[in-house]
């Protein structure tokens, strides 16, 4: 029985599966923070290129991929399928395990998918510039090698904690040629409105987020560029999914659940949207995304429209959310810790063709080890959600008697977060659950929208 089933790079997919064509019913519109009114594309023109709003607001079923972007994505596509026959062992399930590995990327993980695309719109519409922010560094990183790719300056405000903490992501990305700022910066009235307050800020995402957003409305050569959330991005993400479905009739099977982790949505997209165009066309496929009990945005998040920054600055959109104001515990060692699930998943989650479930990181990482131990390789702690899932996923099937299929989406590799993992070997994670009570708080604080 093969370990891995690999595809030819010709077998790249030719488009992008967009899942708005095959929606019930239309997705709710995005607002305009001030007016309340939809945004129209001349709204959102300072911040990204045509080419990408028109995919953002787009209902085409197919989306062509550029050669030059199915040229970039080939320097580590089509990602591998293995069968994960010593984890199945190690877990002692009689379910058969697939796992496709997003991790063999050079940044590491399924973000770059989405980051030589946009940086290809980009600079095929004469940007010089793009600007983004970055948590754990693993979205700076990606947009910092397809900036290198195509020619495109980087400029990457990442949250100062995580800039002094996590050295080595902010190494690759000067290694790839990006501008790396500790955010809260004095480079934008964000920044300084902060730091007036509190010299010695930590930062946050939606900081971060307002600071990107500003640097690329008041440069005429910069655009904004988000890593996750947004439709054009998952819709990038879907050649996994595409080449899992090829890879899956290599092996002769098909999944009867798709798992991946979810923190904004898009590799569970990437993964899973394929599919769900199966499902919609009659095959028997439950999927599922697996998120921590610390950001239950789909298990606990209210489904109403809410910003997607921290400050309010951004468009709103309907999404389940905990509150924009959400913070999540600093006892998280994971990524995964933004407030909303992207409006699509969200809308998708609501119309009951995908479920969601939720564990707390130890047990997740717990999963990781015994994965680790056996598979080889050292899963992200967000990717250990995922991995978590599958062995419920599996021991339920056992206590039926069934054999399951089951396959997940590894989005990346753990190995800029050892850190965690000495952690959590030296017992130091807790457990959290974020509770119902603040996110009513945070709901009760949200503007009021009348369509
Ligand atoms: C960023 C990231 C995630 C979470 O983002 P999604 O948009 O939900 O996919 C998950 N896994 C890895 C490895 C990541 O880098």
């Amino acid at each position: 029985m093969p370990i891995k089933y690999l595809l030819r790079e010709d077998q790249i997919p030719r488009h992008w599966y967009n899942i708005l064509a095959d929606l019930k019913s239309p997705p709710a519109p995005v607002l305009h923070p001030g007016t309340k009114k939809p945004v129209t594309p001349q709204d959102l023109a300072p911040l990204f290129p045509m080419s990408i709003i028109e995919q953002e607001m787009s209902a085409q079923r197919e989306v062509p991929i550029p050669d030059e972007v199915r040229h970039a994505l080939a320097l580590w596509r089509p990602s591998p399928l293995y069968r994960a026959e010593r984890f199945e062992k190690a877990i002692g399930t009689r379910s058969h395990v697939y796992y496709k590995y997003e991790g063999v990327s050079p940044p590491g993980s399924h973000k770059p998918n989405t980051a030589v695309a946009q940086a290809y719109y980009n600079a095929k519409e004469g940007v010089k510039r793009m600007a983004t922010e970055t948590g754990a560094g693993q979205w700076g990183s990606a947009l910092a090698f397809a900036g290198a790719l195509f020619g495109l300056k980087v400029t990457v405000y990442m949250v100062r904690i995580s800039f002094e903490q996590k050295p080595y992501r902010r190494s690759m990305m000067h290694a790839w040629g990006a501008e790396v700022f500790p955010s809260p910066t004095d480079r934008t009235n964000a920044g300084r409105s902060i730091l007036a307050k509190d010299p010695r800020s930590n930062g946050s995402l939606g900081i971060a987020i307002s600071e990107a957003v500003e640097d690329a409305a008041t440069h005429d050569d910069t655009k904004y560029s988000l890593g996750s959330v947004l439709n054009h991005v998952l819709l990038h993400q879907t050649v996994i999914g595409q080449e899992a479905q090829e890879q899956m009739k290599m092996a002769g099977e098909y999944p009867d659940v798709v798992i991946a982790c979810h923190g904004g949505g898009s590799n569970f997209s990437g993964i899973a949207l394929p599919f769900a165009r199966d499902k919609i066309n009659g095959k028997k496929v439950r999927l599922v995304a697996s998120e921590p009990t610390s950001c239950p945005s789909l298990t606990k998040g209210v489904y109403t429209f809410d910003f997607g920054d921290t400050v309010g600055m951004t468009p709103l959109v309907k999404m389940h959310t905990l509150g924009h104001d959400f913070m999540p515990p600093g006892i998280h060692a994971g990524g995964l810790r933004y407030h909303g699930a992207a409006p699509l998943v969200s809308k998708l989650l609501d119309e009951g063709l995908i479920e969601a479930v939720a564990y707390p990181q130890r047990a997740c990482f717990e999963a990781a080890v015994t994965f680790s131990r056996s598979e080889g390789i050292i899963p992200a702690p967000e990717s250990s959600h995922a991995i978590k899932a599958t062995v419920e996923e599996a021991r339920k099937a056992d206590a039926e008697g069934r054999t399951r299929v089951i396959l997940f989406n590894l989005s990346g590799h753990g190995h800029f977060d050892l850190a965690a993992y000495d952690q959590y070997f030296a017992g130091k994670l807790e457990d959290f659950e974020y509770p119902r009570e603040a996110v009513e708080r945070s709901i009760a604080n949200l503007p009021r929208v009348e369509l």
